[in-house]
């Protein structure tokens, strides 16, 4: 029987080449979006093509009533989740922590962390019913640097998800479910357009070691690692794919 595999954000960037290599490596997918259809239906097909199971779970992460549904119809689909790339993330318009209102602190909190950690609460509670799992809660290497003068807010919410991390890994280890966390570099992806800076990635290249930012697929290749059987020994751990940043 296939694993079936629980991506949140799969319909554009890292968790679209998470869907991807996942699809090649005959993993079933369970492909979570929120407004993206388009995106995330060219994902279910390209996946499908390669002969596994894809299906769309449209559900914002941030709303426990839909995380909840989500889950439901999860279960009645594909019955297990056996692992689980906690992706869905969002930026904001670079500012200085001056300019932070209120509605844009809780709306980041609420998606990149409460979202990631009821998303993770549901699939636990699976794995723990299946007997073992492994999850990979997508951070960033903004929780060191810290993004001053950017989104001050996005990195303490990575910061967050690296604590979640460690503290859910210890809880269930026991129990055969193995937590990480995994930091990516700027990463050439929409999600700087989205944040109001579309050449994001390319005007910071300086800043990199290796003098480029990562591209989605060497992302996804971490993330399928950390959660494959070559990883069977690592929980609680952060892994950062930066190119040294
Ligand atoms: P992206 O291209 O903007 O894709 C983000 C994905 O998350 C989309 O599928 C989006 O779905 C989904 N999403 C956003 N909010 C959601 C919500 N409330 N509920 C469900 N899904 C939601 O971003 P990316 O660059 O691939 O980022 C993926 C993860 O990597 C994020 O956690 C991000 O913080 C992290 N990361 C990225 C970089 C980078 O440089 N790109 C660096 C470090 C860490 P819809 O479009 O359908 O709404």
């Amino acid at each position: 029987m296939s694993k079936v595999l629980l991506i949140t954000g799969a319909s554009a960037g890292i968790g679209a080449a998470t869907a991807k290599l996942a699809a090649e490596a005959g993993y079933d997918l369970a492909l979570n979006y929120r407004s993206d259809t388009q995106g995330a239906e060219t994902v279910a097909e390209s996946a499908r093509a390669l002969g596994i199971r894809a299906e769309l779970f449209q559900a914002d992460v941030a709303d426990p009533d839909q995380v909840e549904a989500m889950f439901k119809a999860i279960d009645a689909s594909f019955g297990r989740v056996d692992a689980l790339a906690n992706n869905a993330g969002i930026v904001d318009q670079g500012a200085p922590v001056t300019e932070f209102t209120h509605a844009r602190l809780k709306r980041m909190f609420d998606v990149n962390v409460i979202g990631a950690m009821l998303v993770a609460k549901e699939a636990v509670i699976r794995m723990q019913a299946q007997g073992g799992g492994a999850i990979v809660n997508v951070s960033s290497v903004a929780s060191r640097t810290g993004s001053a003068n950017e989104y001050v807010d996005y990195a303490a919410s990575k910061a967050a998800i690296d604590t979640f991390t460690k503290g859910l890994a210890d809880e269930v280890a026991a129990q055969g479910i193995r937590v990480n966390s995994l930091r990516p570099g700027i990463t050439d992806t929409e999600i700087h357009a989205k944040g109001g800076a579309p050449d994001r990635a390319k005007l910071l290249a300086h800043k990199i070691p290796m003098q480029r930012p990562g591209t989605s697929e060497e992302i996804a290749r971490a993330i399928l690692f950390l959660l494959s059987e070559d990883a069977s020994y690592i929980t609680g751990s952060t892994l950062d794919v930066s190119g040294g940043r």
